[in-house]
């Protein structure tokens, strides 16, 4: 397919440029699962794509949990005794712990320290904190900066709100020749933070934009959800499409410049976990296979055993092995446009491949077929020559209605795209025909 030819044929450097900015230009928003950072966030992706936004009301039920009250927040500080802001959310908005009840008040330092937060062991980052589920107010900040706070009254100050209103969140679905589907989820929650939700948010931007307008074989739903309740919410307001998801992914923290993990569907032997695991295998970067555990993103939710959905995660750096993880210092330094590229170009090596695996016949299958009179004993070019024919070889051998080109390219140890381009050419001479 020409999805990845024409991927390649762009200079990457640009293309990462591009998704960076595309980050940047989303770090500033102060996100959380629901409010108008959210909202702001999905207006910025629909300017990009055909994002259709959905609000579901406060107080609606959705399994064992209730879509949460709405919070949005304007401005908050700590002011010092001299009126200076010591703390300040215009500055940084991981400042305030994200979901904070209002608050206005003048306390002495000792009462409002039980509120601080900080993180000794790295003392200059700000830590990201949250409390959606228990109304609490606090702050984070350095540890150098609490420092230097000395004894006396502050004026504490969070300007937010906490309301009836509703949880946002974006879809984006291209219909294919079948109504089977492909999921791609990601969250947008988490406000300036880099690593973590916006190398998702953007990758799956671009995997749309890329996506959009083609013939595929697939249909294509995109999720832009806040963590956990969004996914819980979606689930249970689509239980009727749920049925149709054949291969989903979760992207998430895929901008940094750590090698590839994917983590496996709880099916463990999903295609999407075979065809995953192919691409990374060729994909030229260092990758890792986890298994799958009830712990992380959103897979939590899409695997849970009533659903037990053949959804995996795909991430660089796993979630809570590296310092910058949940702090300040998941920046937009901690993200590179060459890292958020090669993400991109895995996830449409994972589209080509779920495109194009399917099973087929050789025509010929009484001893080799004469591959020179028909021209395919030499490489059309590009790769090396030995594995283009290999790949074909391959092809015939194992195509006994039995093996798809992903047991090939598994067994062969052949890029899939090599051995797809193998069975396109067999099938082309009329040597290869496709099972139906
Ligand atoms: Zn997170």
């Amino acid at each position: 397919m020409d999805l990845l030819k024409e991927l390649d044929g762009r200079n990457v450097s640009e293309l990462g440029g591009e998704l960076h900015r595309f980050a940047a230009d989303l770090y500033p928003i102060c996100r959380s699962i629901t409010g108008n950072g959210i909202r702001q966030t999905l207006k910025m992706i629909q300017n990009r794509i055909p994002l259709q936004i959905f609000e579901v009301p406060t107080g609606t039920p959705v399994f064992d949990w209730r879509v949460p009250k709405e919070w949005n927040i304007r401005d908050a500080y700590i002011k010092a005794p001299d009126g200076k802001r010591v703390v300040d959310f215009q500055q940084c908005n991981l400042h305030v712990m994200n979901y904070s009840t209002p608050v206005h008040a003048t306390l002495p330092l000792n009462e409002i320290r039980p509120h601080l937060s900080t993180i000794p062991e790295q003392p200059d980052w700000i830590p990201y904190r949250t409390s959606y589920y228990k109304e609490d107010w606090g702050f984070c900040l350095s540890h150098n900066q609490m420092l230097q706070l000395d004894d006396g009254d502050y004026e504490v100050c969070i300007d937010s709100t906490l309301e009836e209103g509703h949880l946002t969140y974006g879809e984006c679905y291209f219909a294919g020749r079948s109504s089977d589907e492909v999921l791609i989820s990601c969250h947008a929650c988490h406000p300036s933070l880099a690593n973590d939700n916006l190398s998702g948010l953007a990758v799956s931007t671009f995997l749309a934009r890329h996506l959009s307008g083609r013939d595929l074989r697939y249909s294509y739903r995109f999720l832009f959800i806040p963590g956990t309740i969004g996914a819980i919410t979606w689930l249970a307001q689509n239980r009727k499409a749920v049925g149709n998801i054949r291969h989903g992914l979760v992207l998430s923290g895929i901008g940094d410049v750590g090698g590839f993990h994917y983590k496996k569907s709880r099916r463990g032997n999903a295609e999407i976990d075979r065809a995953v695991a192919c691409v990374l295998r060729d994909c030229g970067e260092s990758s890792e296979i986890l298994d799958f555990s009830p712990y992380g993103y959103d897979e939590r939710q899409y695997c849970s055993p009533g659903f037990n959905l053949p959804v995996g995660c795909l991430m660089r750096s796993v979630w809570g092995t590296f310092p910058e993880y949940h702090t300040s210092a998941d920046n937009l330094d901690f993200i590179q446009p060459a890292s958020l590229a090669g993400s991109l170009h895995a996830c449409l090596g994972i589209v080509d491949v779920l495109e194009n695996n399917r099973r087929y016949v050789n025509q010929n299958p009484y001893c080799e077929p004469q591959l020179g009179k028909r021209n395919l004993y030499r490489a059309t070019g590009g790769d090396s020559i030995g594995t283009e024919i290999n790949a074909r070889l391959w092809v015939l051998s194992l195509s006994d209605g039995d093996h798809s080109l992903l047991d090939i390219a598994e067994r062969s140890k052949i890029p899939f795209f090599t051995i797809s381009e193998a069975a396109r050419l067999l099938c082309d001479a009329s040597l290869l025909s496709p099972l139906t």
